[in-house]
């Protein structure tokens, strides 16, 4: 059946494929795809068997001053359009992306290598993303009451001007909706570079967006290297905000690259987050959610639990089943609808990721299952899920963000033990735990440096509540009205209610 199944998706594949090659991707700018300024392209690879998808469009700083300007002139018009308008256009985004939701699951899955059963997800969460910022739209503009004694003061919002969205290679297309719906629901025009290693799924967006009537001009997509087209975007005078999604060390070079415009900016950074799981849990549950948290999307994650802590009284047990789990995990196709392991983004990453195979070795640790890069000459981006056990918190393996489907187990004594090991590493994104004891709970809850903790559960997003991270994970929060606090100004209004004394100079 799975077979069947394949087969299928790699027939359903082809003719999205032959658009991609048949012409370079290009820029899509005040509603017209164009070819870039100065005509030049890049090659854009499969990682699943390094062959050519296509060319895309080199954007450079004309690109980004052209698009910047479309979304500047159109801001004014986007920003007054009454927010049930809003409302309505965003929904009919939602449906055109459900619509469309199999063919961008299937590309986004052969451009970045991430297996189809999870992409098929980010595909419909990308409509949620907008069917849930749609129904906020209307409010976007609320603020407070705050009564004085002789004054009353309230607050108001508006869309902060044309914002630059800066997104990642990994599950782009989830991660560009959940940027730019919340924009567009605030009022802003926006200004969107996607991942040049993933480029497909962004060409999809931007159409299926304006196939529904977004208006020219309110969402401009310029493609390029990060270097050229995101810097150029980053110090652009028009962009009043930057949201970026990335890596950290990305994230420092946008702030400094935004100085001089005094960009206001908004970073979802890197993390290397602790899964800690305390001998009074239950731990086939955890079991699972373990190997879910690191395994799945190929550990290509920013909440990924890529650093298991297990007290010591548990801890040779279930390393062991945690290192069957990952012997059985099935490595393939993405496409294959049995596929648990895809290949990863591209042979840069794969480098990156497989250096840590001796690194892991040079420290001390053990690699209980996986290390290798299997022979596969040159043809896809493929390494074996991996495990380190025996690893100590000061080891590069416990510190370092590896993005890619290789967990680091590290052993703990005690709660203090474990806060100790959890918040000693420079990031601060996401924490787990596992445990039967309620007050634990709370204090991990407490006690843990991270932006958002888990307890005895995946990851489990809820739209309206705070995501981000703290220390280098980021800065600021998404989600909810989080994310207008970001895309918006916020005005008070002081209007005094009685004859209340103002003071004299110059009295004659
Ligand atoms: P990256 O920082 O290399 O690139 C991200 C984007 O920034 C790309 O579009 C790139 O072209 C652009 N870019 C690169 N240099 C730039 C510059 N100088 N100026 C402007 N733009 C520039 O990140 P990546 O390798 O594509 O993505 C993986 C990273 O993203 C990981 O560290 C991961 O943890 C992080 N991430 C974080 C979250 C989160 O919510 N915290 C979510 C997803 C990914």
């Amino acid at each position: 059946m799975s077979r069947e199944l394949f087969e299928e998706n790699l027939q359903k594949i082809k003719p999205l494929l032959a658009k991609f090659s048949a012409e370079p991707i290009r820029h899509f700018i005040n509603g017209e795809s164009v070819v870039a300024f100065n005509g030049k392209t890049f090659s854009n690879h499969s990682p699943v068997d390094n062959s050519l998808i296509g060319a895309v469009s080199a954007g450079t700083a004309e690109d980004i001053d052209i698009a910047c300007r479309a979304a500047e002139a159109e801001f004014d018009d986007w920003a007054a359009l009454p927010g049930k308008q809003r409302k309505e256009l965003l929904h009919a985004i939602a449906d055109a992306i459900e619509a469309n939701a199999e063919n961008i699951a299937l590309v986004e899955s052969f451009d970045t290598g991430q297996p189809l059963r999870f992409m098929k997800k980010a595909a419909i969460r990308g409509a949620e993303n907008y069917r849930f910022f749609a129904d906020m739209a209307a409010d976007a503009r609320n603020g407070l009451s705050l009564p004085a004694q002789q004054h009353m003061n309230y607050s108001t919002r508006q869309p902060i001007g044309p914002v630059g969205i800066i997104t990642p290679w990994n599950t782009p297309f989830m991660l560009s909706t959940w940027k730019i719906a919340p924009a567009l629901a605030a009022g802003c025009t926006v200004v969107h570079k996607p991942a040049e290693w993933s480029p497909c799924s962004a060409s999809l967006l931007i159409n299926i967006m304006h196939e529904a009537g977004l208006p020219a001009g309110v969402v401009n997509t310029v493609h390029g290297i990060g270097e050229v087209a995101g810097k150029a975007l980053t110090e652009h005078e028009a962009i009043k905000a930057i949201a970026f999604v990335g890596e950290s060390q990305t994230g420092s070079a946008i702030m400094k690259q935004g100085a001089d415009t005094l960009k206001r900016v908004h970073f979802e950074l890197g993390g290397k987050n602790p899964v800690i799981v305390f001998d009074d849990a239950d731990l086939e549950r955890a079991l699972d959610a373990v190997v879910f948290m690191i395994y799945s999307l190929n550990g290509e994650r920013c909440t990924s639990s890529s650093r298991l802590l297990v007290q010591s009284t548990i801890a040779e047990e279930f390393v062991e089943k945690v290192r069957a789990r990952v012997a059985a995990l099935n490595i393939g196709h993405p496409l294959d609808p049995a596929t648990e392991i895809g290949p990863l983004i591209h042979p840069i990453h794969l480098n990156k990721v497989a250096s840590y195979f001796d690194i892991a070795k040079d420290e001390g640790a053990t690699i209980a299952i996986g290390g290798n890069v299997p022979d596969l000459d040159g043809k896809g981006c493929f390494v074996e899920p991996t495990l380190f056990t025996k690893a100590t918190p000061d080891m590069r393996i416990s510190q370092e963000e590896i993005f890619g489907p290789v967990l680091t187990a590290i052993e703990f004594v005690d709660e203090a033990d474990a806060v100790e090991i959890a918040n000693s590493v420079r990031y601060g994104l996401a924490g787990y735990a596992w445990t039967g004891d309620a007050g634990r709970a709370i204090r991990l809850g407490r006690d843990l440096d991270v932006g958002m903790i888990w307890v005895n559960s995946e990851n489990n997003r809820h739209l309206p509540s705070p995501f981000g991270g703290m220390k280098a994970s980021g800065i600021g929060r998404d989600g909810g009205d989080y994310s207008f606090d970001f895309y918006m100004e916020t005005k008070n209004v002081c209007i005094a209610t009685d004859d209340h004394h103002v003071p004299k100079l110059a009295k004659v």
